[in-house]
């Protein structure tokens, strides 16, 4: 029997090759290859899809986070609240622009930030705080943004992994100062490169990240303030048009498998992932949590399964960030985490009788 992958994108890019070929063969003979009308026109339709006013695209999902936490107003050395349990360029983003991440333990019902932990890591220097959309599901963001309010923080959503996914009826990326999204070709909508997007509802954020992404300008050649080189180009963005148009029904496809998943392993000693009653998953990984995780990878593996770990090591425990304080009590449901999780094969492209093979396989373990 076939091999069945964690994740494979030819099967995506097979189904959409020709309109993929017409973006580039449009681009390439119009010329134009940075910030044109494809940018421009991705902005619009991301923004209307996201139900926001604004979309800046730039060069990567880290950036975006980036150029959106300095547009918001956030400084060097002030504290910035977030998880360890995500991809280290959540911490990544806020560390590198000088700001001082601390961690706030999550949720493992959802595997986010969870809200009544925040109370306990704010400080006089708490200026923003990043909630982590993991796995497609939204982080819980009705207590979170009260607290926020309260206190007059900045709420930056890392959207990286959740296009499309809703929370309390709108899409997630509508409901900080700002939100950053990720096109890595991973993601549920992805580019055949590098790209990623803000989105906010506030002009002048929106401004102050178009004039980050581009050395300040306001007029050609000329810096009314600093900023750095981070655009989306006009191939990617042409893609992405391709590819916008379908990810509603990729998202659907996606929620489609879990549905074979949640059936086939319901009665199993493992955790399945939260179905959201507030709202609708994208499911960008499909996380289920067990105590014998690595040997039912192995057991996987042998059968011609793949899976992966999302994510082996919190970032709290990686070199580069091992100086950061972590909160009293420790960040055991992060670790626990990191020791239990394993991601089973999630894409659109997945047949429903792979889905069925991957839980026949998982049943045969335990
Ligand atoms: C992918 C990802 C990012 C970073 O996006 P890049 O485009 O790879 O820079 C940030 N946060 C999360 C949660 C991600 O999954």
């Amino acid at each position: 029997m076939n091999a069945i992958p964690a994740f494979d994108l030819t099967r995506q890019h097979q189904s959409i090759r020709a309109e993929l070929d017409e973006a580039y063969a449009r681009v390439v003979e119009r010329g134009t290859f940075i910030l044109g009308e494809e940018v421009e026109s991705f902005e619009r339709e991301f923004a209307a899809y996201c139900g926001v006013k604004y979309a800046v695209g730039v060069a990567s999902g880290t950036e975006a986070l980036q150029l959106g936490l300095l547009a918001c107003g956030v400084r060097p050395a002030d504290e910035v609240l977030t998880v360890s349990h995500t991809a280290t360029a959540t911490v990544a983003a806020a560390q590198f622009i000088g700001a001082r991440p601390r961690f706030v333990e999550i949720d493992l019902a959802r595997y986010t930030l969870d809200p009544r932990k925040l109370q306990s890591a704010v400080t006089k220097k708490t200026r923003a705080i990043i909630p982590v959309h993991l796995y497609g599901g939204a982080a819980d963001l009705t207590p979170i943004l009260e607290f926020a309010r309260e206190r007059n923080l900045i709420v930056v959503e890392d959207a990286a992994q959740a296009h499309g996914a809703i929370y309390r009826g709108r899409k997630v990326g509508s409901w900080g100062d700002a939100a950053a999204f990720s096109f890595y070709p991973t993601k549920n909508l992805g580019a055949l490169g590098d790209g990623g997007a803000i989105t906010t509802d506030d002009s002048s954020i929106a401004e102050r990240a178009r004039l980050l992404r581009q050395y300040g300008w306001k007029e050609r050649y000329v810096s009314s303030s600093q900023g750095i080189n981070s655009r989306l180009d006009e191939l990617q963005a042409a893609f992405l048009r391709v590819k916008l148009r379908r990810l509603d029904a990729w998202n659907q496809r996606r929620r489609r498998i879990t549905d074979i998943y949640f059936d086939s392993l319901a009665d199993l000693d493992l955790t399945l992932p939260l179905r959201p009653q507030d709202g609708e998953h994208v499911f960008h990984q499909f996380v289920i949590r067990c105590e014998r995780r690595d040997a039912l990878r192995e057991h996987l593996r042998r059968e011609g399964i793949g899976s992966l770990i999302h994510y082996p090591v919190p970032v709290h425990s990686q070199p580069a960030y091992a100086h950061i304080k972590i909160p009293r009590g420790g960040l055991l449901k992060s670790e626990q985490a990191s020791h239990e999780v394993l991601s089973l094969p999630i894409f659109p492209e997945l047949t429903d009788d792979e889905a069925q093979r991957v839980a026949a396989a998982i049943r045969r373990f335990f």
